[in-house]
């Protein structure tokens, strides 16, 4: 929920397991609203073939990525499977200071930080699976990890959705589209509460008062 204390820009938080079908969501969420910017993470992993450094993610080293946590330039960060992955403090702060609509796509480890950290301000959207059956078997038939790795992301995603009660919105991702509709409505709802047009509506309620 925003408060009067809020800065210009709307912070929302999108979560989902592993295998939810997450980067074509936001992909397609992203195409549909072009005032969103999408946060590009830190991450300590490897880059996998077709990811571009500076677009997918900005790539550093574990040394680099721990010298940034001690020096707290990371609004979140969570260990993820063994890797790293942070969102940059700084870069955050002023985006939502310069007014920016930023979506953060980040697990719920670094869900919490956020709420911790900025109490009050993100939005935060969780994308679930249909069923547990349906994401196993969606995990398995995109072939691209080992069973051990398979059956390590299943318990992480019903990890997860045990923590779907912390979120303000839930989305079922059963239909692409709908999934995707479902999310920019809840941008567009939250845009256009009062408390977020205050200041855009303020020269079209003083032309009523002149009369
Ligand atoms: P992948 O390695 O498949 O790109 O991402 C693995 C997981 O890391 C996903 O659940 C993704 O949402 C999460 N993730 C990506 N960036 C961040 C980040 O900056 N912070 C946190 N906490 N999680 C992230």
């Amino acid at each position: 929920m925003s408060s009067d204390s809020s800065p210009p820009g709307q912070l929302f938080v999108v979560s989902a397991p592993s295998g939810t079908g997450k980067t074509t969501v936001i992909d397609r969420l992203m195409e549909r609203m072009p005032r969103l910017i999408r946060s590009r993470s830190y991450t300590s992993r490897a880059r996998r073939s077709g990811e571009i450094e500076g677009v997918d993610y900005n790539f550093i080293s574990r040394d680099r990525f721990e010298a940034m946590v001690r020096a707290d330039a990371f609004l979140e960060w969570a260990d993820i499977f063994g890797n790293l992955y942070g969102t940059g403090r700084e870069t955050t702060e002023a985006a939502l200071a310069a007014g920016a609509d930023l979506v953060l796509v980040i697990d719920v480890q670094g869900a919490r930080q956020v709420r911790e950290r900025l109490p009050g301000q993100a939005i935060e959207i969780f994308v679930l699976p249909p069923s547990f059956d349906v994401l196993a078997a969606r995990l398995r038939g995109r072939n691209k990890d080992p069973e051990e790795a398979i059956v390590q992301r299943l318990a992480t995603a019903s990890r997860e959705v045990g923590a779907v009660d912390e979120y303000d919105y839930v989305v079922v991702n059963d239909d692409l589209e709908r999934c995707v509709c479902d999310i920019a409505a809840i941008i567009v709802a939250e845009r256009a509460k009062l408390v977020r047009q205050r200041t855009s509506i303020a020269p079209i309620v003083a032309t009523f008062k002149q009369a």
